[in-house]
């Protein structure tokens, strides 16, 4: 009996924490640098669709091993002077020197880039043996950073564990080590299940964390392909979600419908659970993200 109000209870403050929302709380966009002359038209329609709703901006990534260095630093000063909206750099320091990240940290301040994503990165696969970091966490990365200009800054944090980390409370940890370095906020790696969200919330507050940690919403659409990177990334893939998509295998014209039903709902779950911004992994397609800006989001 006594479970049973406490469920209930449970249930009583997610929906409370939506209603106070109004289920309406401000996104952010991030995108990619684009490769060639189709991929910009396709990135410049992207933000210009969603500019007027990414009340928190945009934010644009940078390759493993800092290979679309110089295509971010241009990619997040068009964006800016085209949208209006502030713009958050990735940057990542492994696999390149100390010089490098700071003097591509010089060109995104020179050119008027405040924000940054302050990330260790991952080994491009085919220099796996050879590369050794100069700033071995991103911890370091960050300390650098906040020495060097008034950047606002922003780390990554991991809801269901850094696949590196031995222990979820080690993770937290060092989750914690980053914010103490100088870093403002956390930017969530996506989950699939809603709840791994609301679970890590409450155990980076139980180990003291106080910074906004903003979860990473990817749009649940083209199904095989998002399964494949939630794997990669340590990601787990609740079962009732591979049996619905399943469901559309043979009528693929109705995924469409399910991939937007299934999106808004997990975007208004991430706000019961207190999300206080939602960062949508746009994969530079519009689309989705703005029908989701319909529901939850506002300017
Ligand atoms: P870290 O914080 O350094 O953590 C990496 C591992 O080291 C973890 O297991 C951590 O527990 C451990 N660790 C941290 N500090 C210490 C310490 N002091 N002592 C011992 N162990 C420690 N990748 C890209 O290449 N480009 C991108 O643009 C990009 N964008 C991302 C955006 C978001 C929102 C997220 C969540 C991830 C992104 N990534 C990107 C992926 C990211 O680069 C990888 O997850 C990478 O493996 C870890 O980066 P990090 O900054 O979290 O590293």
């Amino acid at each position: 009996m006594i479970d049973t109000i406490r469920a209930g209870l449970a249930k009583e403050a997610l929906l409370k924490g939506l209603y106070e929302m109004q289920g309406r709380i401000p996104l952010s966009f991030e995108v990619f640098p684009p490769k060639d002359s189709d991929g910009r038209a396709v990135l410049h329609e992207t933000v210009d669709r969603l500019a007027p709703v990414a009340g928190k901006g945009f934010s644009v990534t940078m390759g493993a091993g800092g290979t679309t260095r110089s295509r971010t630093v241009d990619t997040a000063t068009e964006i800016a002077s085209r949208t209006g909206r502030p713009v958050m750099a990735h940057l990542i320091s492994l696999g390149l020197s100390r010089d490098t990240v700071l003097t591509t940290a010089d060109a995104l301040w020179d050119r008027g880039i405040r924000h940054i994503l302050a990330l260790r990165g991952d080994r491009p696969k085919a220099e796996q043996s050879t590369m050794q970091p100069e700033f071995e966490h991103a911890s370091d990365l960050v300390a650098a950073l906040r020495g060097r200009h008034d950047f606002e800054i922003a780390v990554a944090a991991h809801p269901e564990k850094h696949p590196e980390a031995q222990t979820p409370e080690q993770d937290i940890d060092h989750l914690k080590r980053k914010l103490d370095a100088g870093a403002g906020s956390a930017y969530c790696q996506f989950v699939l299940d809603p709840a791994a969200y609301g679970r890590f919330l409450e155990a980076c507050a139980r180990r003291g964390v106080e910074a906004p940690l903003i979860p990473g919403l990817m749009p649940l659409e083209r199904w095989p392909r998002l399964k494949r990177f939630a794997l990669m990334n340590g990601t787990s893939v609740p079962e009732w979600l591979n049996q619905l998509f399943a469901r559309t295998e043979t009528t693929p014209e109705l995924e469409p419908y399910l991939a937007a039903a299934l999106t808004i709902e997990h975007a208004r779950r991430l706000i019961a659970y207190g999300a206080p911004e939602i960062h949508v992994y746009t994969m530079n397609r519009w689309s989705l993200s703005m029908a989701l800006s319909l529901v939850t989001g506002h300017k």
